[in-house]
């Protein structure tokens, strides 16, 4: 029989390290034991919105005491279920952490995630919002995944198609939201690896590590150096990594900008549309280093909003109200949250 607790501070379970309570709380590691969580009385009580999934708590910011029944996803496993000639396909566990699945892949000598190196979170939700880092992005190994959809009590199969992703976009952050519980997914990682520098910091990075021969394992230190050496680490200081997604803008709107603010930092998308770098409106506005109460933004990446020790979530979630507001009032562009508000 599973355990359900009640009254869990979740303090520790969530990397902004907010503290509100989940009045129901339970952990489960396969699905039947997920079933018999959804069939207990706090989670049939209120089905879709009163049920909770969580990971490693990487990206979500907790802004209320959660009512319902929070369901830590522990399934684990990591297995090689086929193989061709130049791909290696790995299926894990939902709940297996991100990172040590990549350190898996390169123990294996499977490649195609050293990129994404040092990324929080778990597995599962890998595809959520089609995590991303230095040129890669989940979609670009994914095979397929397995979901408990709540909905018709059944295991279903997603491929990549099914998922849709986008940058930082999926089916399970928009239509599918809180439907499909993610059991396990399945990475096509390949036998010859395809090095992927284009980002110039990592380029610089193996010159500094004095590397000679390029591989996945100097490339994912190579990223795990800049990534240590630039984000604030969530045991130290609570936060969620990017608060906001890159905004996208015309390339109309883009000229205009660029005639009044000339150092302005764009990139041309396939679309036609012009990417700009969140961080650096939000510094424009003057928040980078601003603090009030316990809530602020990061003195060296103004992206990331962090938890000095006991903000609330609502605090925080107001200052990303306000950094919003300023953004649009100033650039006329609609900033847009990329952490999950609870
Ligand atoms: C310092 C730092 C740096 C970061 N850098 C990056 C980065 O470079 N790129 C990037 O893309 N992200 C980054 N993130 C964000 C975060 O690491 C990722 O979004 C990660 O995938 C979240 O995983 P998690 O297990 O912690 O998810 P959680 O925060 O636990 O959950 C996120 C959302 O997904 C839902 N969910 C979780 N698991 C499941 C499941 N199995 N089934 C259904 N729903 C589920 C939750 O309900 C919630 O809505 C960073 C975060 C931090 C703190």
């Amino acid at each position: 029989m599973m355990n359900i607790e009640e009254n869990i501070s979740l303090k520790k379970l969530n990397t902004f390290g907010i503290d509100v309570k989940a009045k129901y709380f339970g952990r489960f590691s396969n699905t039947d034991e997920l079933q018999e969580a959804l069939s207990c009385e706090p989670a049939t009580r209120n089905p879709r919105s009163g049920i909770l999934i969580l990971g490693g708590g990487s990206n979500i910011l907790l802004t209320k005491n959660v009512d319902g029944i929070v369901l830590k996803n522990e399934i684990s496993g990591i297995e090689k279920i086929k193989e061709d000639e130049d791909h290696i396909y790995v299926k894990a566990g939902a709940g297996e952490n991100w990172h040590s699945f990549v350190m898996h892949c390169l123990e294996n000598n499977y490649a195609g995630v050293e990129n994404l190196s040092l990324i929080p979170g778990n597995v599962g939700a890998s595809p959520m919002q089609n995590i991303g880092a230095y040129g890669v992005e989940i979609k670009d190994v994914f095979d397929s995944l397995e979901a408990f959809d709540t909905e018709d009590n059944r295991v279903v199969v997603f491929d990549k198609e099914g998922c849709d992703f986008g940058y930082r976009e999926s089916v399970f952050k928009r239509q599918f939201k809180g439907r499909f519980i993610i059991c396990s997914v399945t990475y096509r990682l390949s036998k010859k690896p395809v090095l992927n520098t284009s980002y110039g910091a990592i380029e610089a990075e193996l010159e500094k590590m004095k590397v000679t021969e390029r591989n996945i394992r100097s490339i994912s230190q190579a990223v795990i150096n800049i990534r240590s050496s630039k984000l604030p680490d969530p045991k130290i200081i609570g936060n969620a990594g990017s608060f906001f997604k890159n905004p996208e803008v015309t390339d109309d709107h883009f000229e205009k900008l660029k005639n009044e603010f000339p150092n302005i930092v764009g990139y041309k998308l396939e679309n036609g549309n012009i990417k700009l770098a969140a961080g650096w409106l939000i510094e424009q506005c003057g928040w980078k280093g601003y603090r009030k109460g316990d809530a602020g933004c990061h003195e060296k990446q103004a992206l990331v909003l962090v938890n000095y020790g006991n903000a609330k979530g609502s605090e925080i979630f107001d200052l990303s109200t306000e950094i919003v507001n300023s953004v649009n009032k100033k650039f006329a562009v609609q900033l847009e949250r990329e952490v999950n508000i609870i």
